[in-house]
């Protein structure tokens, strides 16, 4: 079974259906892009996986589990992460000390920080600084950062606590085009190791990632497979890539 399994999920706001039977499965590993038009139900589909939203009607099964059966505390800790658009990263803490936190988990940032970190958990920071290219910066302020790099300090912040599967939802937004190429190696790095799914209207992004590309229209697949496939779809440039 893939890991992740949308199975005829629907979603009504006030009579409105923001998702329409959406089913897509995606697999351990895998990178997979979803595109769509404004208001096609990319940020309610992860409220789903999330548990934020709850369906109407449909499953949504992660590691042979259903989701729409657990709190979003337990699917937290479920192994599964989510980036915002914009970063929540502490501002006023440094680079380093917002990784600690991450990695002790929540417990309040003062209890947190005074705890010793072990040899290991010092050894980990080291390597999420490097994954997500913040080596050098540890002592920075986390205000004082580019918005790219606080994009991929909270990245970092997602990894430490090593999700199965990772969502991200417009992470380009905003970027500069070195720190968009930067993040596409990053997310190129990412899987395998973890399952990413990265909503983005970035062409270019998308295309250097590689990976299938889901398009959603209305609240359901209207179209998948290469990018170049998409592209070339006629429903997807009517409705997304002609306007
Ligand atoms: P996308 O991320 O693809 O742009 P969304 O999932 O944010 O689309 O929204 C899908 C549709 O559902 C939109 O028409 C949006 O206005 C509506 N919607 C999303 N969340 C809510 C909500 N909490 N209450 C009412 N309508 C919502
Ligand atoms: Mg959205």
């Amino acid at each position: 079974m893939s890991q992740l399994v949308l199975d005829e999920i629907s979603v009504t706001f006030d009579g409105f259906k923001a998702l329409n039977k959406l089913s897509l499965s995606v697999e351990k590993g895998e990178l997979r892009c979803i595109i769509g038009p404004n208001g096609a139900g990319k940020t309610t589909m992860m409220d789903v996986i999330t548990g934020k939203t709850r369906p109407d009607k449909g499953r949504a099964i992660f590691k042979e589990i259903d989701l729409t059966q657990l709190s979003e505390a337990k699917i937290a800790t479920a192994g599964i992460g989510r980036k915002f658009q914009k970063p929540t990263v502490f501002e006023k803490l440094s680079v380093f000390e917002n990784l600690e936190l991450a990695l002790k988990g929540p417990r309040g940032i003062l209890t947190a920080l005074f705890a010793r970190l072990s040899g290991e958990q010092k050894d980990r920071i080291g390597e999420l600084l490097a994954t997500v290219g913040l080596a050098g910066s540890e002592a920075r302020l986390a205000g004082s950062l580019a918005h790219g790099q606080k994009q991929w300090l909270e990245i970092g912040m997602l990894l430490a606590q090593e999700p199965d599967l990772l969502l991200l939802d417009e992470p380009v937004a905003g970027m500069t085009d070195h720190e968009t190429e930067k993040t596409a190696e990053l997310f190129l790095s990412l899987a395998g190791k973890h399952t990413l799914v990265v909503v983005e209207h970035d062409m270019d992004f998308i295309g250097r990632l590689g990976g299938h590309v889901t398009v959603l229209a209305e609240g359901s697949v209207l179209s998948e497979g290469t990018l170049a496939q998409v592209q070339a779809d006629e429903r997807v440039i009517e409705v997304y890539l002609g306007r």
